[in-house]
């Protein structure tokens, strides 16, 4: 039996509730260029651009089109009867892990759905796209919002929290996620030098240089709540291969 899990999600979950991915193999993000809409730099030089950019994206989150999948869905009911610590830790800015019922989640990332106070760090839930009008008010004079949204030259959100929880967990899982970004990249050994069991579900064949001591290839969706299943009823990974 397990007693404390961390599972890290990416883009691979939000894809198949049908979300396009951010990042192309061009290194541009819709036709644009990453240092214009992804970097501090660009938000300077250009704020509306950058704004207009999320914009597209939060319109297509709410455009009734996109749900959690199965996989989110598992997840958020192996928090509920778990009986261990769980921490998930995803990548995403979408809201699909809270639709799906997840509560104990950290956004490394950012999150779409809200904007952050450049001064004091506050986060505010925005309710419609973006724009000079979303302020803050925790500061007078009131601070025009930014995205939530960790840039290229950012620090992750939470780095300390998710170190703390891999510390001490004894399963780690990573879910659609390329593994190839750090410090993302680096959560699997910290888990395998503490001798957590390190999982990854990915629809990609198993990479020859993965750290992981297990690889379960295929979607996402179909594989995530046998997984969760076979937790909960006390098995531990070895047993679903
Ligand atoms: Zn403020």
């Amino acid at each position: 039996m397990y007693q404390q899990i961390v599972i890290l999600t990416g883009a691979g979950i939000s894809a198949e509730s049908g979300l396009r991915t951010f990042r192309d193999q061009d290194g541009l993000w819709e036709q644009h260029n990453i240092e214009e809409v992804a970097t501090p730099e660009g938000y300077a030089n250009n704020p509306l651009l950058v704004e207009r950019f999320y914009n597209e994206r939060w319109r297509q989150f709410h455009d009734g089109s996109i749900e959690p999948n199965a996989s989110h869905i598992a997840l958020a009911k192996l928090e509920q009867e778990f009986e261990g610590d769980l921490l998930v830790v995803t990548q995403n800015i979408d809201d699909l892990h809270e639709r799906g019922g997840s509560k104990r989640l950290l956004h490394m990332h950012g999150e779409l759905s809200k904007g952050r106070c450049p001064r004091s760090k506050q986060t505010f839930v925005l309710r419609e796209p973006f724009g000079p009008e979303h302020t803050c008010t925790c500061c007078i004079p009131a601070q025009r919002l930014r995205p939530h949204i960790v840039w290229f030259g950012e620090m992750p959100i939470g780095l300390d929290r998710i170190q703390h929880a891999l510390d001490s967990c004894d399963l780690f899982i990573a879910i659609g996620t390329s593994g190839t970004v750090y410090p993302a990249a680096g959560f699997v050994d910290t888990a395998n030098h503490h001798g957590a069991q390190t999982v990854e579900v990915n629809i990609m064949p198993v990479d020859r240089h993965s750290q992981f001591q297990y690889h379960l290839e295929g979607k996402a969706s179909e594989l995530v709540p046998r997984l969760v299943d076979n937790i909960l009823s006390g098995k531990v990974i070895s047993d679903l291969l």
